[in-house]
């Protein structure tokens, strides 16, 4: 079944240029991008992006790393969208992470971690309502 996910190119890796090493991944894996955009959050922003780990200690730390600078927004479209894109990135800690996954070449740390992927069909709709109107993804 076609479905859509939420995909974050994340401040770390924009700021290493990654963004087109990450795209041309994304294309090579069959994704089709639906939108896309380049966004600078601010830190209400990033808390309000992550309010479901707001009882985590890293908490603070990640939404100050997510507004520490530009990101790029995606929604990805495929068959099994929401499982397929976070097989590609791979496990969230890169130590953990199998190899030719997107956070096993490209992520710094378990925080620094290149990318995000929605987790449910439910995060996925909230997460791309986050960042995107329902005009800009009629099919
Ligand atoms: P994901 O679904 O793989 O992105 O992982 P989670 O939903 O568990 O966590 C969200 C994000 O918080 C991760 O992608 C990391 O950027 C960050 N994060 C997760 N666990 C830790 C941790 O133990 N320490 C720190 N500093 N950041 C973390």
């Amino acid at each position: 079944m076609t479905e859509r996910t939420l995909a974050i190119i994340k401040p770390d890796a924009v700021a290493r240029h990654l963004a087109g090493a990450i795209i041309q991944r994304v294309e090579a894996d069959g994704f089709a991008i639906r939108a896309m955009r380049r966004v600078e959050l601010s830190q209400a922003q990033a808390e309000g992006f992550y309010a479901v780990h707001r009882e985590r200690p890293f908490f603070a730390s990640l939404t100050r790393f997510m507004a520490s600078g530009p990101a790029i927004v995606m929604v990805l479209e495929a068959p099994d969208a929401i499982r397929k894109w976070r097989s590609a990135m791979g496990a969230t800690d890169p130590a953990r992470a199998d190899a030719g996954t997107i956070r096993k070449q490209f992520a710094e740390s378990i925080e620094r971690n290149a990318t995000h992927g929605s987790d449910a069909p439910d995060t996925a709709a909230f997460e791309i309502g986050y960042f995107f109107a329902g005009c800009e993804l009629v099919p």
